[in-house]
């Protein structure tokens, strides 16, 4: 499934970045064309991240909105007014308008990715060199 391969590549890069130490937090890019069902990449986490550094990790979503752009002058189309719609209405009624210049050109531009922006990882603790041991 789509989303269980992506979940087990962002657990992979998350893992090395990390660098052996315990993931607290991954914040999370997902945009509004890129398919990804956050629920489903949960799920996913929480099963493959079993048994490794990134377990009980928290996963944050943040959505990135679609973006299209024209092609023929490069302005970015204002989205805003149909922002609460379905990307696909979105791009639907994008391309009826048009841009500014009198083109219908547009393309997707932004809002297909799914990223991984930070992560976490908890505090290295050495309390056990400070600890007193009388
Ligand atoms: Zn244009």
């Amino acid at each position: 499934m789509h989303e269980a391969s992506i979940t087990e590549a962002m657990l992979n890069l998350a893992l090395e970045y990390a660098k052996g130490q315990r993931i607290s937090d991954v914040y999370l890019q997902v945009g509004r064309m890129s398919f990804v069902v956050p629920e489903c990449v949960e799920f996913y986490f929480e099963h493959l991240s079993k048994g490794s550094l990134a377990e009980g990790a928290t996963l944050h979503f943040e959505t990135v909105p679609l973006e299209m752009t024209c092609t023929d002058c490069g302005r970015q189309a204002d989205l805003s007014e149909w922002a609460d719609e379905q990307p696909r209405a979105i791009m639907i009624e994008a391309l009826a308008r048009g841009c500014q210049c009198g083109s219908n050109k547009l393309r997707v531009t932004g809002g297909t990715g799914f990223h991984m922006v930070s992560l976490e990882v908890e505090a290295e603790s050495n309390g056990k060199e400070k600890e007193n041991e009388q």
